[in-house]
């Protein structure tokens, strides 16, 4: 009874109505400049809201050198105030376990740094690049892979030469897919936005382009048919968008997503999995059956990179395993992301899978499905040519 009204309570999609800004009127809420000229950035305005644990109290005073804290309206409004465990809390508030140095934890995590033909281009695989656009973003997540460049406030800068970027693309004919992120490239204004795919598509060997955002999660304002209706103009144009929790699919977020897809543009989800955030096969049901209501399909599940200070915020794979085998066959397989770890010093994304083969011998191979039942599938046997009568 509790599990099934708690499903029920998780898949609902309820409006944002704003609790903590009651000076601001709706018009300002819908904006996006007033969303991220409202951030919630200090001590002083978090606990104004929140109820606040002595862990986060010194965490927001003693992180802010390498990653800034930074929460637009729309999304701080989601957190609970008297809940330290809130999931959507833990993603944005700092905790003072980010200052815990972990020898296996790094600064770059996924190898990008060196995978850099030209500053903010990381090309790692041989068909496709990651281009780094921006170094900003609408809120700050604690657990960021890039947080060694993003915000501003670390002592690396994200350099960024478009224009080298834009003659290494033109000229490297074997990139035939070009990933946007950063930051959040849809904090670009439409007409720099505009320019950059204008750029982009013109490049005869580039088959399409995609976009990396959680803008649509932190702030669907931004989500305008003015942006919907220029993005459309690129196609093919793919989104990958980034939700972790159910509740972060508010009424607003699921009409901002459905413009999207009403704009033709396909949408894909990627998301971390996180300790006290999603790590339970409740919560990831929930969410990914909200993302396909939304029209979303679940794409990636990363395991937490090796990111500093984020050991709080880490699973044990075996548990990511066992959300997994708790996903397949149990629900829609259009739900069931690839769970992936981005290799550590930069081997790429590798997929992780629970193992359904029991046994594997030349003549066949034992398997057992999601209910734990063997079944066995003969392998295709050289035909020996005598055994056929003409
Ligand atoms: C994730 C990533 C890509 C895209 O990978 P897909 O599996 O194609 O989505 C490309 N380049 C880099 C460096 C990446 O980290």
């Amino acid at each position: 009874m509790g599990a099934e009204s708690s499903y029920q309570d998780l898949i609902t999609f309820r409006s944002n109505t704003p609790q903590y800004f009651p000076e601001a009127t709706a018009e300002e809420w819908s904006q996006t400049k007033w969303q991220l000229k409202n951030r919630v950035q200090t001590l002083e305005q978090i606990e104004k809201h929140l109820i606040l644990a002595d862990e986060e109290r010194a965490g927001i005073l003693l992180t802010g050198t390498k990653l800034a804290t930074a929460i637009n309206p729309h999304y701080f409004n989601l957190i609970e105030a008297d809940n330290p465990g809130c999931p959507l809390r833990r993603q944005v508030i700092p905790r003072i376990e980010e200052t815990l140095e972990d020898p296996l934890e790094m600064a770059d995590p996924c190898g990008e740094d060196s995978h850099m033909p030209v500053p903010g281009l990381v090309h790692r695989y041989p068909d496709r690049v990651l281009f780094l656009v921006t170094d900003r973003c609408a809120s700050y997540c604690r657990y960021c892979t890039r947080s060694r460049v993003v915000s501003g406030v670390s002592e690396q800068k994200l350099e960024m030469q478009w224009e080298k970027a834009f003659e290494y693309l033109e000229n490297t004919p074997q990139v035939r897919d070009v990933l946007l992120s950063g930051g959040d490239p849809l904090l670009l204004s439409d007409s720099r936005l505009e320019k950059l795919l204008t750029r982009l598509s013109s490049i005869p060997h580039i088959q399409f382009l995609r976009i990396g955002s959680r803008i649509p999660n932190f702030l669907p304002q931004r989500i305008t048919p003015e942006l919907c209706q220029m993005l459309s103009k690129f196609h093919p144009l793919y989104l990958s968008v980034h939700f972790n929790h159910p509740r972060e699919l508010t009424l607003e977020n699921k009409e901002a997503l459905e413009r999207l897809a009403n704009h033709g543009i396909p949408m894909g989800n990627q998301s971390v999995l996180l300790k006290g955030v999603n790590d339970s096969i409740e919560i990831q049901r929930a969410l990914l059956h909200k993302l396909l209501m939304c029209r979303v399909r679940p794409y990636y599940l990363y395991q937490c990179d090796l990111i500093q200070g984020s050991s709080h915020l880490r699973t044990s794979i075996a548990e990511g395993l066992e959300i997994m085998e708790g996903l397949r066959g149990h629900t829609t397989g259009y739900a069931i992301p690839q769970y992936v770890i981005d290799a550590p010093g930069g081997g790429g994304k590798v997929p992780i899978n629970p193992d359904y083969i029991v046994e594997r011998t030349s003549e066949k191979v034992t398997i057992r499905n999601y209910e734990g039942k063997i079944f066995t599938y003969p392998e295709p046997q050289p035909t020996k040519a005598s055994s056929i009568s003409l």
